[in-house]
């Protein structure tokens, strides 16, 4: 069996103290996992990947001259935004069918996916995480990118982009007025999806160690091209660089989750 690698890090200045996160940002898995029995072209779909998210990170990566950690397999192998104790961790539906692969599934089975896939792209991130806090000497700021479908249930959504978060206010509002600013796009504020999830990335690499964050979703049609990709890139570089630069977002402050009281 070839060596697989569950993720990427893309190097940057880590002294910048700021750090991109893509959980979704490949659609790949082992060779020998197959489609996890799924049909041609599911793996094309947004079911296994947030579409455009890999180009984008790294072409802010670039940009701004961030580090960025890239999830390289499949959430429908098994979800890094999801917590271990997540029932959602290894889907057993998409669109309403079973994935054979994944469902009925040994606990080994569920194990070996926590080991192999899960767990090592979390200790790149909070590997990344620590190396920007050491370089800059202050707490980073973490940056999550993700992208959402432009329908739901056939209903189109009117949202450019969504700004996704738990309690942590401190990069959000900041983001959404920079975000708003220009006049042309609608920002969803936790919407379409809600951004407190227990034990999610953003729950356990910033809420629990008080590190300002957020969550962005760009809407998947904008980010579906090259041109698309680009465009986003150069609207959200600069507003991105001007959150790094507010000191307010470089200190540690644990704010209380919606979902409830930390465990630890
Ligand atoms: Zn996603």
């Amino acid at each position: 069996m070839r060596h697989y690698s569950p993720y990427e890090i893309i190097s940057g200045k880590p002294d910048e103290g700021l750090v991109l996160l893509a959980d979704h940002a490949m659609n790949r898995l082992p060779p020998e996992y197959g489609r996890l029995g799924l049909a041609d072209g599911a793996f094309e779909r947004h079911i296994a990947y947030d579409i455009g998210i890999e180009p984008l990170v790294r072409q802010l990566s670039a940009a701004l001259d961030a580090p960025a950690v890239l999830g390289c397999f499949s959430r429908l192998l098994i979800d890094p935004n999801r917590g271990e104790d997540d029932p959602t961790l290894i889907m057993k539906i998409s669109d309403g069918a079973i994935v054979p692969g994944n469902h009925p599934i040994t606990d080994e089975e569920w194990q070996n996916r926590l080991n192999r896939f899960h767990r090592p792209y979390h200790r790149a991130v909070s590997q990344t995480i620590a190396e920007a806090a050491a370089a800059s000497g202050k707490a980073p700021l973490v940056i999550s990118l993700h992208s959402f479908t432009p329908a739901w249930k056939g209903i189109p959504r009117p949202w450019h982009a969504a700004v996704l978060w738990d309690n942590d206010p401190r990069a959000v509002f900041p983001l959404i007025e920079k975000l708003e600013a220009p006049g042309d796009i609608v920002v969803g504020n936790n919407e379409p999806y809600d951004g407190a999830l227990r034990g999610d990335t953003m729950y356990r690499h910033c809420m629990m160690p008080g590190i300002a964050h957020v969550l962005i979703e760009v809407r998947q049609d904008l980010i579906s091209d090259a041109a698309g990709v680009a465009a986003w890139a150069e609207r959200l570089a600069p507003i991105l660089a001007e959150l790094n630069a507010m000191p307010a977002l470089h200190a540690y402050q644990r704010y209380p989750s919606r979902t409830g009281a930390y465990d630890g």
